[in-house]
């Protein structure tokens, strides 16, 4: 699916939001394993389960209006179903070399961690990755490290504490970012001032080094590109499939090591909320309490804004507003749902089947296919209601509505486009599903998608023969920005999907995916022969 759960998850405002920062030794690639580990001993406590936190409340943010007007591009779409947030610890790893290169005596600093924080509105790592872009900033223009290092925490406090959710966090956080390289080396004394050095966004981000990584650069001898089918398509696909670090990093299934039918994530930070009854709404960003059977307990509604956010340009500056009605970042939502709803897919990681080695007939190839699920929320969070696999020729060669496993509460139909009719007659579970897509796929067909991982997780399936589009064209700031397949199609190929107010379609999304990829090889054809 492409990004169909509304806005990601907004936490509520933090009960207890003083930071704790305990200073470690650590090098890049262990912070994460730190600062889970130091999350034990933190010991924060955490905010119980109350009404609804006050999400409404607006907020205006100082950095909107003098900020370079170089945000998130127009459009820009944050990771799909941001509860999964693949934020990713390893998108480091992949920038290591750049950083290393233009900021060596991080390396050999003491870096504070940012504890882990069970049910926190903003994941650890993604905390923890701003704070050392912070700490290389400031490194820049101030006279020690300590100072350095002081002046980091105290930005990436006040982004965290002057944001209610996630997205927001990640808005501020980029903003800050700009401004801590945009500093002019003088306002305090002892500065040091020619050690600034210009490093786009995009380096710092890792969004140039995600487009060249993610596929391989050498090319054996190119078949003609008007012949590209079947196996010559095949072959030519494998130089675009993420590597197990990328697929790692996007938040992608694995099979969890001992549990059968289990699956783990690499990406996974946030936690359930401490009291077990308590789920936090992922488009408000309320807490709200459900019932063992997962019924909301108080008949509450969800106001909450369906569309993105982006900056705009507006008199006197640049300001972050929704692109639902325009209201500014943390206003009241402009819509109003009967309930609180939760996404729940990485906290359920039961049930997961693995597509497996298949012998190929001969001349056969594993075979290539794009794919697209639909998701409504139910008493358990978002599970599967549609889905739809489509062939290289983007014909659809499977498309059925699913009856999820438990009661529908919402249909998510702006998102979905599956509505109460469509699955009046359904008896197709989750489980006959699999079983398809089982016979159907090996482990080595190519599965396309645009942010693929959302979709296995809904689907409960393991497959790591993947090219994934949002990756292929990545947004120039890098993750946690993904552009969505919308704007791609409108970009590359002028064709505006996703224009039907009755909602979304997987089969036009997939069969979107199936043309992006094949474009973007035929282009590559041109410019690399
Ligand atoms: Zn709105
Ligand atoms: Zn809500």
């Amino acid at each position: 699916m492409s990004f169909r759960s509304p806005r990601p998850a907004a936490r509520p405002l933090p009960l207890c939001s003083q930071m704790l920062v305990l200073l470690t030794l650590s090098d890049r690639g262990c912070s994460v394993l730190c600062s889970s580990v130091m999350g034990v001993l933190s010991a924060r406590s955490h905010a119980p389960c109350t009404p609804p936190a006050p999400t409404g409340a607006r907020r205006t943010l100082a950095a909107s209006s003098s900020q370079p007007p170089n945000g998130p591009e127009p459009g820009s779409q944050p990771l799909k179903a941001r509860t999964l947030s693949g934020m990713a610890s390893k998108t480091t790893t992949t920038v290591t070399p750049k950083r290393v290169a233009h900021s060596p005596s991080l390396q050999s600093l003491k870096k504070p961690i940012i504890p882990k924080e069970f049910g926190g509105k903003v994941p650890t790592v993604i905390r923890q990755r701003y704070l050392n872009l912070f700490i290389e900033e400031c490194l820049k223009f101030c006279s020690s490290s300590q100072e350095a290092i002081e002046k980091a925490l105290n930005e990436e406090k006040v982004a965290y504490d002057r944001s209610p959710s996630k997205n927001i966090y990640l808005n501020v956080a980029v903003n800050t970012l700009k401004k801590l390289r945009g500093l002019a080396p003088s306002p305090t004394p002892g500065l040091k001032t020619g050690s600034r050095r210009v490093v786009s966004h995009e380096m710092v981000l890792g969004g140039k080094l995600a487009t060249k990584t993610s596929f391989s650069l050498s090319r054996p001898s190119s078949p003609r590109v008007e012949d590209l089918k079947g196996a010559a398509l095949y072959g030519r696909l494998k130089e675009y499939l993420l590597t197990e670090e990328q697929l790692k990093e996007h938040g992608y299934p694995f099979p969890h090591p001992e549990r059968p039918g289990g699956a783990v994530l690499f990406t996974a930070e946030d936690k359930k909320p401490k009291d077990s009854a308590c789920r936090i709404c992922c488009r408000c960003g309320a807490e709200y309490l459900v019932s063992p059977s997962g019924r909301c307990v108080r008949a509450e509604e969800c106001h909450y804004h369906w569309g993105r956010l982006r900056r705009n340009r507006v008199a006197g500056g640049w300001e972050t507003q929704y692109t639902c009605c325009s209201a500014a970042i943390g206003s009241t939502g402009c819509q109003v749902a009967k309930q609180h709803v939760q996404d729940g897919r990485k906290e359920n990681l039961e049930g997961f089947v693995k597509t497996f080695d298949k012998e190929l007939a001969e001349d056969a190839h594993p075979g290539i296919y794009a794919l697209d699920c639909e998701m409504s929320y139910t008493t358990r969070g978002l599970e599967l209601t549609r889905v739809t696999v489509v062939d290289a020729d983007a014909q659809v060669v499977y498309d059925t509505f699913v009856r999820p496993d438990n009661e529908v509460v919402d249909y998510n139909t702006r998102f979905s486009g599956v509505t109460e009719a469509d699955l009046v007659d359904t008896s197709i579970s989750l489980r006959d599903v699999q079983a398809v897509l089982l016979s159907m796929f090996s482990a080595d067909t190519v599965l396309i998608g645009h942010s693929l991982e959302s979709d296995l997780l809904a689907l409960k399936v393991i497959h790591s023969t993947v090219v994934d589009t949002s990756v292929l064209f990545p947004h120039r700031l890098g993750l946690p920005y993904k552009r969505s397949l919308r704007n791609l199609m409108a970009d590359y190929l002028r064709q505006i999907i996703q224009d039907n107010v009755d909602g979304h379609s997987s089969s036009e999304d997939a069969s979107a995916c199936m043309h992006l990829v094949i474009w973007k090889i035929r282009e590559d054809a041109k410019t690399k022969r």
